[in-house]
């Protein structure tokens, strides 16, 4: 018997039958929400080609079903166009919960629906884990770091952040859900007791058995194929303004720092941590660190050598450094990235061009 039996086991796995997964574990049924987003997909991909069953949420909020087309027909995949603000009843082994908009440029315009994205979603989506005992995986952000005082940040540091500021919603937002998951999973070990009919005093205790198990991880700056083109992070803004000939944009001076993280790296990072009886929260990002600056370097060295950079007011709250201590993940998962800035960059650029090229047609350029 594998790992995964071992730590979920499932009261719907009976129902899916026999199929090709590993020898030895059965097929589980997965809800990935957001499923139809650049991490998402993803980690849809993954799952599916793994053998087991997938459902997706997605509002197709900031995702597109152009992620997941290679799924759409197969017995084994199921899209649900679902805001999970609103609840919902499904069956499942484990739910991967993923789906919020994680785009800086949202942040102002969306910011109530991003904050009920992060707060009722999670809520939600923590009250169908404990009906169906599936185990929950969060997808947190380093964001919950704020400004960090702290560096490189470990998962101990509680963070610098304005709890009324622009990015608020994303990052308190965050938080919240952080709290929430750890909620649910304290509350297994809540006494129950139950009024003794007999003499109307409160009987024996009892130890609420239910085992709500809960993770998270906490996402540094993610980049790969399948990042919106234009959603205002650094990496598609610079690869696209590369390929389309025009000046990347270089927010304040351009020394702020941030760690890069290829998107195949993080999949691996939040299976290992999903199937693992950790509970976190852990950082998942890749440590090498570059300025704005350096990145601009990196992206003109691959994509197109004659590059040019343009600086532009930085946003309000923008952290000055972020760098994620990874040593946690790396003792109790065995995980860490394999992926550098240099190795990762090619592998977008095919899939930018081909997105570009289209957008371009469609414009009847
Ligand atoms: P994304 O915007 O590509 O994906 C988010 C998905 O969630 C989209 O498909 C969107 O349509 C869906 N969604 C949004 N609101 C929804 C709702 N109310 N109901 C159902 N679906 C909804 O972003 P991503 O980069 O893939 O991020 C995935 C997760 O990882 C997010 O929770 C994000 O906060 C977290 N994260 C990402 C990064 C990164 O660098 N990519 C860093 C830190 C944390
Ligand atoms: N919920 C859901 N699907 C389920 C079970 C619960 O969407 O299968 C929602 C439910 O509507 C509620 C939230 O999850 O808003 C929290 O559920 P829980 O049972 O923990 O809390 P309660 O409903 O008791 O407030
Ligand atoms: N940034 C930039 N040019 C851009 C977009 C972003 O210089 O076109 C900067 C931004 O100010 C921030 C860093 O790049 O300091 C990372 O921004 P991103 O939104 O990608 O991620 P986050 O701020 O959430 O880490």
């Amino acid at each position: 018997i594998s790992r995964h039996t071992q730590h979920f086991p499932s009261t719907f796995g009976a129902k899916i039958g026999r199929v090709p997964v590993e020898i030895g574990r059965r097929r589980l049924r997965i809800v990935v929400t957001g499923g139809a987003g650049f991490v998402g997909s993803h980690l849809v991909d993954k799952l599916i080609n793994r053998g087991d069953e997938v459902i997706v949420i997605d509002n197709f909020f900031t995702g597109r079903k152009e992620n997941l087309v290679h799924h759409l027909g197969k017995p084994r995949f199921e899209l649900i166009r679902h805001d999970v603000v609103e609840p919902i009843l499904l069956e499942v082994d484990q739910i991967y919960h993923l789906a919020c908009p994680a785009s800086p440029n949202e942040f102002e315009i969306l910011d109530c629906v991003i904050h009920k994205t992060n707060v009722m979603g999670t809520l939600n989506m923590l009250g169908l884990a404990k009906r169906v005992g599936a185990k929950f995986l969060l997808t947190s952000t380093s964001e919950v770091y704020g400004d960090p005082l702290e560096h490189p940040q470990k998962e101990t540091y509680w963070g610098n952040v304005n709890p009324i500021g622009v990015r608020s919603c994303y990052d308190e937002g965050k938080r919240t859900a952080e709290t929430l998951t750890m909620d649910y999973h304290r509350g297994a070990g809540v006494e129950v007791r139950a009024l003794d009919p007999a003499t109307g005093k409160a009987g024996l205790g009892q130890l609420n058995s239910d085992f709500y198990h809960v993770c998270i991880a906490r996402i540094f700056n993610t980049y790969g194929p399948r990042m919106c083109l234009d959603d205002g992070r650094v990496v598609s803004n610079f690869v696209s303004q590369a390929i389309r000939k025009q000046p990347m944009t270089i927010y304040g001076d351009g020394k702020q720092t941030r760690s890069f993280q290829y998107v195949s790296d993080l999949v691996e990072g939040l299976v290992a941590l999903m199937e693992s009886e950790h509970v976190g929260p852990f950082n998942m990002g890749n440590p090498g660190e570059f300025t704005m600056l350096e990145l601009a370097e990196v992206v003109k060295e691959i994509i197109d050598p004659s590059a040019t950079i343009e600086f532009k007011p930085n946003t309000a709250d923008d952290p000055s450094k972020r760098k994620p201590d990874i040593s946690k993940a790396k003792e109790l998962l065995n995980w860490e990235p394999k992926i550098s800035l240099r190795q990762g960059l090619p592998r977008m650029v095919s899939d930018f061009r081909n997105r570009i090229l289209n957008e371009d047609e469609g414009k009847g350029m």
